[in-house]
């Protein structure tokens, strides 16, 4: 169990404008983790050779939601949990308000999708501890009672995985190469604490760098998960959502 973040929210202070910083920085920061564990689902699909039915995708954002249930103490999971989903709601906001399409070709499933299945697996995960973060959300109460199942389906697919990870015991397998931006003190922290938790089968390389585009991605002929610099100015944007 892991009890901090690399930021403390600053929530409780008096100041509102103070108050209103901190959470944008806690969903920049919740955000950048939550994208940083989908792109590690991939990695972990490749390197593990993980048997995936159904959308890799699909797959990769289970991934992340489970880390965020498996690793942090209950507060900090949902808040996590919160900030993650509203990443997704965020996007669709903006894909609505510029008037874009639902890109229904897309790999990824439509952003409002994602929002409501991550809600659904996380809540499923211990649904006396959340039902008020379902409530919250909107998760409808038809798609709620299942969530249970769906959760349980998550843990049997990639809690064994996850634990067959942490059975080989800590390790230097995951590489970090950034630099000192936000993105950057967060995945270094991220792969330290991984570190000492986990060992993959092959050495994954995160790298943040300027990509041209507010995009990350697992780059398998590399074995590497690239941050693009980018994508912390874009969920400053969508922070202004909030
Ligand atoms: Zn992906």
């Amino acid at each position: 169990m892991r009890l901090s973040r690399l930021l403390l929210s600053l929530a409780l202070l008096a100041c509102p404008a103070v108050a209103e910083e901190a959470e944008q920085n806690a969903f920049v920061e919740g955000n950048i983790i939550g994208i940083f564990y989908h792109e590690l689902g991939h990695a972990v699909i490749d390197l593990e050779g993980v048997p995936i039915f159904g959308q890799e995708e699909d797959a990769a954002d289970t991934f992340s939601i489970f880390m965020i249930h498996a690793l942090f103490e209950e507060e900090t999971a949902q808040d996590l949990a919160y900030d993650v989903s509203f990443g997704f709601w965020a996007e669709a906001d903006l894909a609505f308000e510029n008037e874009e399409d639902v890109a229904w070709w897309d790999e990824h499933g439509p952003d409002e999708q994602r929002f409501y299945n991550t809600i659904c697996i996380f809540y499923g995960g211990d649904p006396d501890a959340r039902a008020d973060l379902a409530a919250d959300l909107d998760l409808p109460e038809e798609r709620a009672e299942q969530c249970p199942f769906e959760f349980d389906q998550a843990e049997a697919s990639w809690g064994t995985v996850l634990d067959e990870l942490v059975d080989r015991g800590p390790g230097e397998t995951l590489v970090f190469d950034g630099d000192d931006s936000l993105t950057g003190q967060i995945l270094a922290q991220e792969v330290e604490d991984l570190n000492a938790m986990l060992s993959l089968s092959a050495p994954l390389q995160i790298t943040v760098e300027s990509c041209g585009e507010s995009n990350a991605f697992y780059d398998a002929e590399t074995v590497e998960i690239i941050m693009c610099a980018e994508f912390e100015d874009h969920l400053f944007k969508l922070a202004d959502r909030l």
